[in-house]
C-alpha cells in the first residue's frame, strides 16, 4: 500500500519530552532511566513512520508523538519496537467509513502495512486512564502481533512464546467467550487476536484488577511483553527471566515425582531399531573374517553402538514445578538437564519417526533464558505412559503436538 501524501520527519527530543510529560501519563510515572529511555525510541518510531493525515485533519508534532508514545508503551519491554510491517501511520479526525466493510471505524491494524486510528478515540482513550478502553493500545497490539508476517525483522521473544501465551489465555477466553462473568470486555471475545488486545489495554489500565482477578494470565501478560505496568507508579522492563524462573538443572530429590519413566537397557536397545539390525551385521561379518584388523574393529563399532545407546538412555521425571531428564547408564557421568514448565513452551511427540529410532521420542521447545532451544528426549522406559504425560502437560500449559 502505497499513500501520496504524507510527513515523515524528525521531532526533538526535548520537545518529545516535553509533550509527553504533559499529556501521557504512562510517561509521567516512569523513573528518570526510564523515561529516557522512552524518549529514545519515541523518536527512533517518529523518524520510521510515515503519517498521513485524512478528511482536514491538521497534522501536528502533538499527534504524531502521542500516537507513536501508545506503541513505544506496548512494546517497551522488547527487544524489537519499530513495528517496521507497518509503514503508514493514517490518522482521521473522528469515526470513519471503512473502504472495505462500508462500517464506521475507529481504527483498523490492516496487513498491508498500515494503521489507521481516529484521533478523537485516541484521545478520549488516553484521558480516561482506568476504563480499559485505549484505542492507541489495542491496534498497536494488533501490529505487534501481525509484525512478522511479512518476514520484517520482529521481536525474538514475543514471536517464540505468543503460544505459549494463547494455551495460557485459552481458559480465561473461553469463559468470556460463553458469557460467564469476566473482568474482560465483551469484545474480547470475537476472537484470540481482539482478546489479546483487549487484555493489553486491561493490563496497562488497571493492572491490580487484572492481577487480583486472572494472576496467571496477568503473568503471562508480564512475561510476554517483559515488563510490569503500574498505575500511578513507573512501570518495570526486564522483568521475564526473573519470573520464568529459568531453573537450575536439578532433581527435586526431596520432592517425589509426579510421573517417572526410568530407563532400561532392553528398552534403549529396542529403540535402536534398524539401527540395531546395521550393527548386528557388521558384527557378525567382522568376527567371520576371524583376523586381528576385524577383531579390532569389530571391539572399535561396539564400543561406538555403546556410545550411541548411552546418549539415547534417558530416565525421565516430571514434577511439580519442572521436568527432569538425565542420561547415560551410568549416573555420576550422566547428563542432568531441568526445564521448568514455564519455559517449556511445546513438547512433540515422535512415535516410530524419528531418525532411526523406533521408540517413543519427545522433543522439547524450551526458552533457556536467552534463546530457544530443542532437545531431544528419547524414551528408554518400558512403560511410556502417554495419556498421563498429555494431560499432565496441558494442565501445565506446554502444548503438545504430534508431527508425522
Ligand atoms: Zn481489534
Amino acid at each position: 500500500m502505497n499513500f501520496t501524501e504524507y510527513i515523515q520527519s524528525p521531532i526533538a527530543k526535548e520537545v518529545i519530552h516535553n509533550e509527553l510529560e504533559h499529556s501521557f501519563i504512562y510517561f509521567k510515572n516512569l523513573n528518570a532511566d526510564l523515561k529516557q529511555l522512552f524518549v529514545e525510541r519515541t523518536s527512533i518510531f517518529i523518524e520510521q513512520k510515515k503519517f498521513v493525515a485524512r478528511q482536514h485533519l491538521d497534522m501536528t508534532d502533538t499527534i504524531r508523538i502521542i500516537i507513536s508514545a501508545c506503541a513505544v508503551q506496548v512494546t517497551f519491554g522488547l527487544d524489537t519496537f519499530t513495528l517496521d510491517t507497518f509503514e503508514y501511520v493514517v490518522i482521521y479526525p473522528d469515526v470513519y467509513e471503512s473502504p472495505v466493510t462500508k462500517q464506521m471505524h475507529k481504527g483498523e491494524t490492516n496487513l498491508n502495512g498500515f494503521i489507521c486510528l481516529s484521533w478523537k478515540h485516541v484521545l478520549a482513550g488516553l484521558k480516561n486512564p482506568a476504563d480499559n478502553y485505549n484505542l492507541g493500545i489495542h491496534e498497536w497490539t494488533h501490529a505487534l502481533r501481525f509484525n512478522g508476517i511479512n518476514y520484517d525483522q520482529t521481536d525474538y521473544f514475543f514471536d517464540g512464546y505468543i503460544n505459549k501465551w494463547v494455551a495460557n489465555a485459552m481458559h480465561e477466553f473461553s469463559l468470556l467467550k460463553k458469557g460467564h462473568p469476566s473482568i474482560f470486555r465483551r469484545y474480547g471475545a470475537a476472537n484470540i487476536h481482539e482478546f489479546l488486545s483487549v487484555c493489553t489495554e486491561h493490563f496497562f489500565e488497571s493492572p491490580d484488577e487484572f492481577k487480583l482477578k486472572a494472576p496467571d494470565l496477568f503473568e503471562q501478560m508480564c512475561i510476554l511483553f517483559n515488563q510490569v505496568p503500574g498505575i500511578d507508579k513507573s512501570a518495570q522492563i526486564d522483568v521475564r527471566n526473573a519470573l520464568l524462573g529459568v531453573s537450575d538443572i536439578a532433581d527435586n530429590k526431596q520432592e517425589s515425582p509426579l510421573l517417572t519413566m526410568e530407563a532400561s537397557f532392553f528398552r534403549t536397545l529396542l529403540n535402536m531399531g534398524s539401527g540395531l539390525l546395521y550393527f548386528s551385521i557388521t558384527l557378525v561379518v567382522l568376527l567371520l573374517q576371524n583376523n586381528v584388523t576385524t577383531t579390532v574393529l569389530a571391539v572399535v563399532v561396539c564400543i561406538l553402538a555403546l556410545v550411541i545407546m548411552n546418549n539415547k538412555y534417558f530416565t525421565i521425571k516430571f514434577y511439580e514445578n519442572n521436568i527432569y531428564l538425565q542420561s547415560g547408564f551410568i549416573e555420576s557421568f550422566a547428563n542432568k538437564f531441568s526445564i521448568n514448565y514455564r519455559s517449556l513452551i511445546k513438547m512433540e511427540i515422535y512415535d516410530g519417526n524419528y531418525d532411526t529410532s523406533v521408540g517413543t521420542v519427545f522433543q522439547l521447545k524450551y526458552y533457556n533464558g536467552s534463546k530457544f532451544l530443542k532437545k531431544t528426549v528419547y524414551c528408554s522406559s518400558i512403560d511410556v505412559p502417554r495419556e498421563k504425560i498429555v494431560s499432565l502437560l496441558y494442565k501445565k500449559k506446554v502444548l503438545v503436538r504430534y508431527p508425522n
